[in-house]
C-alpha cells in the first residue's frame, strides 16, 4: 500500500486538512460516506490529486495504508464517530493508530481511548483549531492521548500545523480527553475574547454612534498595539465590509442572534465542576443565548424600556480608554481559562503543560495572537505560578489597565450599555485581590440554617456559632 495515512471525512475540514497532508508531501488515502462527496473532493483536488487515493469503501481505505495505519476521523462529533469506530475496528490491527479529529466532548474521548485500550486499534483525540483556513494551511493542533502515539505522526502533524516564527503549532499536552479538553478550553476563551470585543462594538456603535467604517479604523489601529490578534484584524475587517445587496454596512445586515455548537458551553460547565471559575466564559455563552431571545428582548425593550441613554463620553482619551478595556478583560478571561485547565489537569492527572499550551495556541487557531506569546513567556518564567495574573508581566497589564477598565464599566454601566463579559473581569480581579472575602458571612448564613459549621479565624477545626441560643 502507498498511502502514510488516511482521512475519513471530507467535509469542510477534512477536506481541507487532506489536501493540506498531501500539499506536504505525504501520500493521503481518503473515505467519505457519501461517495458523491468523495467525487467533487478529487474533482477540485487539482494538481494535489496525485498524492492523495480516493476510496469509496472502509476496507479500500484501509487497504490501500501502510500498516501499522494511522487514520484520521474527521467527521460529525458524537454517535457518528461511535459507528465509525465500530465500523472500523473489525479491519484494523491492534497497532493501527485512530486519531479523532472532530469537535469531541473529552469525556467521550476518554470513553473511547479506554474502551480501545487493550482490544485496539490505539485511539488519539485531536483538537483542530483554525477553521477551514487553518485546516488547508495550517491549524493549532492539541493531541491527548499515549505520547508514544502521538510520536508515531508528530512529523505529520508537525508539517501541516501552522507555524509561529517557525515553530510547529502541533503538540502532544496529555493522556486520553486531554486534547479535546484544551481544545473546549480554547473555544471557551474564544467566546469570551468575541464576547468582550462586542461589548466594546456596542459601545461605539451605540453610545458612541460610531459608523462601522470608523470602527474598523480603530479595531485595525489597536491591531497593531498589544491587542494584536486574529479576532481584532477579522472584527476591522468585517466592519468595513459593504454588504453588495443593499450598499450598507455588512455588519448592520445581520440578525443578532449569535449561534453556538456547544464547546463554549462544555467549557463553561466544565469550570463549574471543577470550582475553577471562568466568569467570562459563563458570561459569553449566557450573552449568545439571551442573544437569540429576540423575541423576549423584544417584549422586554417594550416594557422595560432602554436605560440611561446618552452619549457615551469620558472625553478625548475615550477610546484609549477601550482599549485598554479590552485588554484588561481579555487578561481576566484568559487567566480563567488557563486557572481551569490548571485545575482539570490535577483531576485527570494530565500534567497540562500551560506553556506548550499557549505557544501552539499562537498561530493557526482562532485565538491566536502575540498575546499568546507573552502568557508562554509569563508562564516560562513563573512555573507553576497559581494563576496567571500573578505573573509579574501580567500583574502589570492589570495595574496599568485598571483604571481604564474601572471608567469604562462605570460609564456603561451609567448609560445602560449591555457588558456582562467585561464587567465579570473586573469583578473576578476586585474578588481575587482581597485577602479577606465576604464568605465569613455566607458560612454565618450556612451555618445558622444548616448548623454546617465554620472555622474561627482564631482556632482550628469546626465550630458553630450561638445562633440559636435562646430558644
Ligand atoms: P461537515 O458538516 O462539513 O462534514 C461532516 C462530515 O461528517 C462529512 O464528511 C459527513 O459525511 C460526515 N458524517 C456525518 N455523519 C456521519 C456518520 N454517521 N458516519 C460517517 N460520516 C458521517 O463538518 P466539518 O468538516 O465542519 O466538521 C467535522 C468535524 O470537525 C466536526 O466534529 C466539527 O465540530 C469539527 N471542527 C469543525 C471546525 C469548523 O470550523 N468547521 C473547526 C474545528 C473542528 P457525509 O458527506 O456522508 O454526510
Amino acid at each position: 500500500p502507498a498511502a502514510e495515512i488516511g482521512v475519513i471525512g471530507l467535509g469542510v475540514m477534512g477536506a481541507n486538512l487532506a489536501l493540506n497532508i498531501s500539499d506536504h508531501g505525504y501520500e493521503v488515502a481518503v473515505y467519505n460516506r457519501t461517495v458523491a462527496k468523495t467525487r467533487a473532493f478529487m474533482a477540485e483536488a487539482g494538481a494535489l490529486s496525485e498524492k492523495i487515493i480516493a476510496c469509496d469503501t472502509l476496507e479500500a481505505l484501509v487497504d490501500a495504508i501502510r500498516p501499522p495505519r494511522p487514520i484520521i476521523l474527521m467527521i460529525k462529533a458524537g454517535d457518528p464517530v461511535d459507528q465509525q469506530i465500530a465500523a472500523l475496528q473489525p479491519l484494523l490491527d491492534r497497532d493501527d493508530l485512530l486519531i479523532d479529529a472532530g469537535n469531541a466532548n473529552f469525556r467521550d474521548t476518554i470513553r473511547r481511548f479506554k474502551a480501545l485500550e487493550d482490544s485496539g486499534p490505539t485511539f488519539l483525540g485531536m483538537g483542530v483549531s483554525g477553521g477551514e483556513e487553518g485546516a488547508r494551511h495550517g491549524p493549532s493542533i492539541m493531541v491527548g492521548g499515549k505520547r508514544d502515539s502521538w510520536q508515531r505522526i508528530e512529523d505529520v502533524l508537525t508539517a501541516i500545523s501552522a507555524k509561529y516564527e517557525g515553530e510547529p503549532c502541533a503538540a502532544w499536552v496529555g493522556e486520553d480527553g486531554a486534547g479535546h479538553f484544551v481544545k473546549t478550553i480554547h473555544n471557551g476563551i474564544e467566546y469570551a475574547d468575541m464576547q468582550m470585543i462586542a461589548e466594546i462594538y456596542g459601545i461605539m456603535r451605540d453610545g458612541m454612534q460610531m459608523e462601522p467604517a470608523a470602527m474598523a479604523g480603530v479595531f485595525a489601529a489597536w491591531n497593531d498595539g498589544p491587542l494584536d490578534s486574529y479576532l481584532i484584524e477579522i472584527t476591522a475587517d468585517i466592519l468595513q465590509t459593504q454588504d453588495d445587496e443593499s450598499g450598507k454596512p455588512m455588519v448592520d445586515m445581520i440578525v443578532d442572534a449569535a449561534g453556538q455548537k456547544g464547546t463554549g458551553r462544555w467549557s463553561a460547565i466544565e469550570s463549574l465542576r471543577i470550582a475553577a471559575p471562568a466568569p467570562a466564559i459563563e458570561a459569553a455563552v449566557g450573552a449568545r443565548s439571551l442573544s437569540a431571545m429576540i423575541d423576549l428582548r423584544t417584549k422586554a425593550e417594550a416594557v422595560l424600556g432602554v436605560p440611561g441613554q446618552g452619549e457615551f463620553d469620558l472625553g478625548a482619551t475615550t477610546l484609549d480608554l477601550l482599549e485598554k478595556a479590552l485588554l484588561a478583560g481579555k487578561v481576566a478571561a484568559y487567566a480563567q481559562g488557563f486557572s481551569v485547565m490548571a485545575a482539570a489537569s490535577k483531576e485527570y492527572g494530565w500534567h497540562l503543560p500551560l506553556p506548550v499550551i499557549a505557544r501552539i495556541w499562537r498561530a493557526g487557531c482562532i485565538i491566536r495572537s502575540r498575546f499568546l506569546d507573552d502568557i508562554a513567556s509569563a508562564f516560562t518564567a513563573t512555573p507553576d505560578v497559581d494563576n496567571l495574573l500573578l505573573t509579574p508581566e501580567f500583574a502589570q497589564i492589570v495595574t496599568d489597565t485598571d483604571r481604564a477598565l474601572r471608567a469604562v464599566l462605570a460609564e456603561a454601566i451609567r448609560k445602560g450599555q449591555p457588558v456582562p463579559a467585561l464587567a465579570s473581569a473586573v469583578a473576578y480581579f476586585d474578588q481575587l485581590r482581597r485577602s479577606r472575602g465576604t464568605a465569613n458571612l455566607i458560612q454565618a448564613q450556612r451555618d445558622y440554617f444548616g448548623a454546617h459549621g465554620f472555622v474561627r479565624t482564631d482556632a482550628e477545626g469546626e465550630a458553630h456559632g450561638p445562633w440559636h441560643s435562646e430558644e
